[in-house]
């Protein structure tokens, strides 16, 4: 598969390795004509806000929108997770609602408490760096990993978030989850 990643700002290449690991193509998404090239999409982690400006000062909200709606597999990342969340606090802040979760920015604390670990559900390593924390999960949504019972990796339909950075740890399960190994 052709994976996009958009990479206007944030952690974009170390999400092109992981899905190279599995066989994919990886792509740096920085247009709208670039969308219809791709299998399946990647919002990294990074600054939510910066990333918020950035999407729309080069008209891409829409087109990502499109994109999601096709039911192509999406992975957002942290502040990517941000992004697609149906509402965002701490402060309150604009998403996109793809994701209907509700997530807290940096609710873990500031860069000295980014920390490591392994999930609850089996030995999912995990690596979180200023990370939001999910607050509340809808109805549609599905938790697939949690860390002292929160969820921290959720799905709804092609839509998959990660609070952690699964591109960070030499594990490829989460990327594989979501695209498969080519
Ligand atoms: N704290 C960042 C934000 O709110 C997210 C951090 C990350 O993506 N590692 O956008």
């Amino acid at each position: 598969m052709r994976i996009g990643i958009l990479a206007l700002q944030g952690g974009y290449n170390a999400h092109a390795m992981a899905v190279r690991d599995l066989g994919h193509s990886a792509l740096e998404i920085r247009e709208e004509l670039q969308l219809p090239h791709i299998d399946g999409l990647i919002l990294p982690g990074g600054e939510s806000t910066a990333q918020l400006k950035l999407i729309a000062r080069f008209g891409l909200e829409s087109p990502l929108r499109e994109f999601v709606q096709s039911k192509k597999p999406v992975l957002s990342t942290c502040a990517g997770l941000i992004l697609c969340a149906k509402e965002v606090v701490g402060p309150s802040q604009r998403s996109f609602g793809w994701l209907d979760v509700c997530v807290h920015r940096n609710a873990w604390g500031r860069q000295l408490d980014s920390f490591e670990g392994y999930a609850d559900n089996e030995d999912l390593p995990l690596c979180f760096i200023r990370a939001p924390r999910i607050t509340s999960v809808g109805l549609k949504t599905k938790v697939l990993a949690t860390l002292n019972n929160e969820a921290i990796f959720v799905q709804e339909e092609n839509v998959f978030g990660t609070t952690f950075h699964p591109e960070l740890t030499s594990d490829r399960r989460v990327h594989q989850m979501v695209f498969g190994t080519a």
